[in-house]
């Protein structure tokens, strides 16, 4: 029969961690009485050590769920006898002063504004001692709150004790002898819910500070009737003797003294039950019992459950298993194979591109500074619309200037800026990736990458760019050119020119439509260099008279006045309009340049058509720079980062880490709690049709599968 209990038992406590709704609830023993019945004195005695928290000041602020496990001796040997808190991972604890010590420290974390709470603790403890028992230790109740408690704690008290003392729980109310039961507060609160007393049993403690003859009254129960009836105890522990021996055992010994010492008031009625002993069998009976008329409804309760949770799983999950391993795995791997996807845009000639675009702009801005704001500019252009005039004739003042500008080029900085460029990508696409699904909800995870990733690109920039800018150093000498270079060279310099036209033409069209039209902006464009021209006489006239003169002031304040016939975001337009104009007639005189058959015949134009020598520069460096670039940075890169993965983002994890890390995801949350829900289930069913089949009058009533 014990058997059923201790199955009854573990099923209990599975249905506990599968859910607490009341529906799926095995009976427990509740354990109610007011502060100082010795409600402690009697759980200590049942358990056989001291194990609660002890003090003055209210020490049982949450439920304490003790499970009790009966250990049987195997071969004549005494298994250890410990504790275990399953929910704290300490491990086995054979000190009880331990779990004392732990008790207490749980209880007192409980803020005192709060003074209870109704998170239960979870203590388990095994011994040959004790017998199969689950029994629920609640705060006392209390007549008045002191100085330092709420003023609700009462209530609180209260409505936590009746939340346990439901169905199908047993309650024990434990009374003091030398109380009136009639003030018990525990056989008020069980009255309340169990008028009849069918599954309440009544504990009199203290029963050496009252006469024996009133205390075997007490017992009859006739007052206060019971169906399961009262039991008398002594747990009071003698200070003198305890101190001697195990405390437990003197109090036991105690304890049958004293009723041996009355026998003749407790000894012949069968009806007056007396002694730690009793209470113990007693106390096994009767849950023993409960758990077996439990057993039909339980069984139907977690197979309706079990039903439903097997359904959920097939039409949301379609049956389909996942572990915390698993989705880390995966995570993994998609992490990489994404990567290996994006790395696709760092191929050499990407990167060439990229670099060309870069080196693009500088290019431009060196022919600005040095060519298009020469004055002289045009002097070389007639010079080269002269075929009779050979690259010797020219003056050495355009052979400087074209050193001068592949100088510029070459000692800008390439090394760095392109290196800064590729990482730079590289670095956008990792904080891409980062923040994307699922690292969105692994912060963690997402930040150790990209951690990780800018540590790599630290470590190799400086490396990388010494190395390109070392490479590229012949450049800064002498650039050779040949034919075919010049060529290519040539020709991506008409279509980069054709380019910056179009982008100034849509420049220009967009200010055209700002100002409402061509004939509108034409002028204001008339108007500004008016005003261009007017500033230049004033100045002319400020140079040539410098004393105060009164006509040229009053001229001046017409022309104040004349300054804001337009607002000035639309001078600023009209500003920017002719700066854009000025660039493409630039742009289209140098264009027909590289078109003159002048340009087309090769390097040793070079004199007459710098675009062209400046564009075969910047391909040089591009494609230098890639190399060295791929070499140094993005081969180190690729290689590197998936090892990174591998050692750093996830494989360091434990066990409880990892599941840890699936569960941030709120989609792989659900999955395994319902897949662990009807693991449970299936489990728990299991075990309830094995009952079933130990027991035959069970298994007529439980539900065929
Ligand atoms: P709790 O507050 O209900 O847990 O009560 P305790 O178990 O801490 O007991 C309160 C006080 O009553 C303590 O001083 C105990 O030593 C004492 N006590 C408990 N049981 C007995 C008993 O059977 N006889 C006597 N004389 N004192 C007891």
């Amino acid at each position: 029969l014990m058997h059923l209990t201790r199955k009854l038992i573990e099923i209990r406590t599975m249905l506990l961690s599968i859910d607490q709704s009341d529906a799926l609830k095995l009976p427990s023993i509740v354990v109610i009485g007011s502060q100082s019945s010795g409600k402690s004195s009697v759980l200590e005695a049942i358990v056989g050590h001291e194990f609660l928290p002890k003090g003055n000041n209210m020490v049982t602020r949450r439920p304490i769920e003790l499970t009790l496990i009966h250990t049987p001796s195997t071969g004549g040997r005494e298994p250890e006898e410990y504790g275990e808190f399953p929910a704290l991972g300490l491990g086995k604890i054979s000190d009880f002063s331990q779990i004392q010590k732990t008790l207490t420290d749980l209880n007192l974390a409980v803020p005192a504004s709060e003074a209870v709470s109704n998170e239960p603790i979870d203590l388990r403890i095994y011994s040959p001692r004790v017998p199969d028992l689950t029994l629920i230790d609640l705060p006392g109740y209390i007549q008045i709150a002191s100085l330092d408690q709420p003023e609700t704690l009462k209530e609180k008290i209260a409505g936590l004790c009746e939340k346990y003392i439901r169905e199908p729980n047993i309650i024990l109310a434990v009374c003091a002898a030398d109380v009136d039961l009639a003030n018990s507060p525990a056989l008020r609160a069980s009255r309340k819910v169990d008028p009849l007393g069918l599954r309440t049993i009544g504990v009199i403690t203290k029963m050496d500070l009252v006469p024996p003859d009133q205390g075997a009254t007490i017992l009859t129960g006739n007052r206060y009737p019971l169906h399961l009836g009262y039991v008398g105890v002594v747990s009071k522990v003698s200070g003198k003797k305890a101190r001697r021996e195990n405390t437990t055992d003197v109090v036991l010994r105690g304890e049958s003294d004293f009723f041996g010492a009355h026998r003749e008031h407790f000894g012949s009625s069968s009806s007056v039950m007396t002694g730690t002993d009793t209470l113990r069998k007693r106390l096994m009976e009767v849950l023993e019992s409960s758990m077996a008329s439990s057993l039909h409804g339980i069984t139907n309760a977690v197979q309706l459950e079990l039903e439903e949770t097997q359904y959920q799983f097939k039409v949301q999950y379609n049956d389909r298993r996942i572990t915390a391993e698993s989705y880390v795995a995966e995570t993994v791997d998609a992490l990489k194979g994404r990567f290996k996807e994006f790395t696709s845009q760092f191929r050499k000639p990407q990167i060439r591109t990229k670099l060309k675009e870069m080196l693009d702009e500088k290019v431009m801005d060196v022919l600005e500074t040095l060519y298009w704001s020469d004055k002289r500019s045009a002097e070389l252009a007639a010079l080269a619309a002269d075929p009779k005039v050979k690259p010797e004739d020219v003056e050495s003042y355009w052979r400087y200037k074209l050193d001068a500008a592949s100088s510029l080029l070459t000692k800008s900085g390439v090394g760095r800026d392109s290196t800064l460029l590729v990482a730079d990508g590289l670095r956008s696409l990792i904080d891409s990736i980062a923040a994307g699904e699922p690292f969105t909800h692994h912060p963690r995870a997402a930040e150790r990458l990209i951690e990780f990733s800018h540590m790599i690109l630290r470590d190799r920039i400086g490396v990388t760019s010494d190395q390109v800018e070392n490479c590229i150093k012949p450049y800064k000498y002498e650039v050779e050119v040949d034919e075919r270079e010049w060529e290519v060279g040539r020709t991506q310099a008409v279509q980069l020119f054709e380019k910056e036209v179009g982008h100034c033409e849509e420049k220009l069209k967009e200010l055209r439509k700002r100002a409402g039209g061509s004939r509108r902006l034409n002028g204001l464009i008339g108007y500004v260099k008016e005003l261009e021209v007017k500033e230049k006489e004033r100045s002319q006239k400020r140079l040539a008279l410098p004393s105060e003169d009164s006509e040229a002031t009053s001229d001046d304040s017409k022309d104040l006045v004349d300054d804001y016939r337009y607002p000035p975001a639309q001078i600023l337009d009209a500003r920017h309009a002719m700066l854009y104009s000025d660039r493409i007639a630039i742009l289209k005189l140098r264009l027909a340049a590289l078109k003159s058959k002048r340009c087309r015949s090769g390097p040793e134009s070079d004199l007459f058509c710098p675009e062209a020598f400046l564009n075969v520069v910047a391909d040089k460096l591009a494609y230098t720079s890639t190399m060295f670039i791929n070499i140094e940075l993005l081969d180190q890169f690729f290689y590197q980062f998936p090892r990174e993965i591998d050692s750093r983002l996830l494989y360091d994890l434990d066990r409880r880490e990892i599941v840890e890390f699936a569960r941030e995801n709120p989609v792989v949350r659900r999955h395994l709690d319902l897949q662990e829900r009807k693991d449970k289930l299936e489990e728990v069913m299991k075990q309830l049709n094995s009952l079933a089949m130990l027991r035959p009058e069970a298994a007529q009533t439980a539900p065929r599968r």
